[in-house]
């Protein structure tokens, strides 16, 4: 029987559990909005009661691993978060404890954009590939890499922060607190964001005009482009240029093979990918090289927390790679 392994994706708007196997098989999943005001005790509590839920759906008494992918700052080694920046009061929790007292298995911790960056590299484009860069595209902007054949965390962990690569300079204010980061301007905040500040667009936009303050986001802004709202097809049109710029940055120093992105926005398909190839090119200028920009995983946040546990043995096994 192949391994099972429990995952978990702990998001800002939800939390995901999943059983999957070690070919990349999600067998089944279960979602659950994240609690952000209750702390350690509420999520240690929904963790534990969502994977009992799903290990009794599909008759496994135990998983053979446990992987967590977490949206906040990690300390892997020690299986803690270290903090969050969407559930109030978690700083240093230990997580994987949590988690392996309970279960009676080893459990593997990981940023979630380092996850899917794993998951592209065991189950998506990026298999077989040394040198590729992943980028997410949902609220925020994260990404991760694999050079040489291994993954790159940097020093502390947190190389490939693309999202806060300034990109406009005096632009706006970003949460880490610089101007102009490219999560401010092209992440799904950022979007919302820059629609909604135009007023006076809004209310002459037929399709805007319609829809309430707290529920413009950038699914809206590309449905609304595929209408033929003038409006948003700007708005989509500026964001891809600047990601086109945040892009070129990135291929300009790493020199990937191949980009790949995913995230929520990414679920725009062609209506992103297509213009954005464009872009890329055109912003290329003289130092273009034949990068391809591909689609991610569909299922990539399933797939991530699967993905570290599996990682983590070929690499403790000495084998980095998944050729
Ligand atoms: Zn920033």
């Amino acid at each position: 029987m192949p391994r099972t392994i429990l995952g978990y994706d702990v998001g800002g708007t939800k939390i995901s559990a999943v059983i999957g196997d070690e070919n990349g098989k999600i067998i089944k999943s279960l979602r659950k909005p994240t609690v952000r005001h209750l702390g350690g005790g509420r999520l240690k509590e929904d963790l534990i009661n969502m994977g009992w839920k799903l290990l009794d759906e599909v008759g496994v008494k135990q998983p053979d691993n446990i992987g967590v992918v977490f949206a906040g700052l990690v300390d892997r080694e020690k299986g803690m978060v270290l903090s969050s920046p969407n559930i109030l009061g978690l700083r240093n929790f230990p997580i994987s404890d949590a988690l392996e007292s309970e279960f009676g298995v080893p459990v593997d911790l990981e940023n979630d954009a380092t996850g899917a960056t794993i998951a592209e590299r065991m189950f998506g484009n990026g298999r077989g590939i040394d040198n590729f860069v992943y980028m997410t595209l949902s609220t925020g902007i994260g990404g991760g890499a694999f050079l040489n054949g291994q993954l790159y965390r940097g020093a502390h962990g947190m190389a490939l922060e693309v999202g806060h690569m300034v990109v406009m300079s005096n632009g706006p204010v970003c949460g880490c607190g610089r101007r102009g980061c490219l999560e401010a301007i092209a992440g799904g905040r950022g979007i919302a964001r820059r629609v909604s500040e135009n007023i006076t667009a809004v209310k002459e936009s037929e399709l805007f005009s319609k829809v309430k303050p707290s529920e413009i986001d950038a699914k809206k802004v590309f449905e609304f482009k595929r209408k033929g709202d003038m409006f948003s097809q700007l708005i989509v049109e500026e964001t891809i240029y600047y990601l086109a710029v945040g892009i070129v940055n990135i291929i300009n120093i790493l020199d990937p093979e191949i980009l790949i992105i995913g995230g929520g926005i990414a679920n725009a398909g062609n209506d992103l990918f297509g213009p954005l190839r464009t872009a890329v090119r055109e912003e290329f200028k003289s130092m273009y090289r034949p990068v391809k920009i591909l689609r991610g995983l569909k299922n990539g946040p399933d797939l991530a927390p699967v993905s570290v546990p599996l990682f983590n043995r070929l690499v403790a096994e000495g084998n980095p790679g998944t050729k």
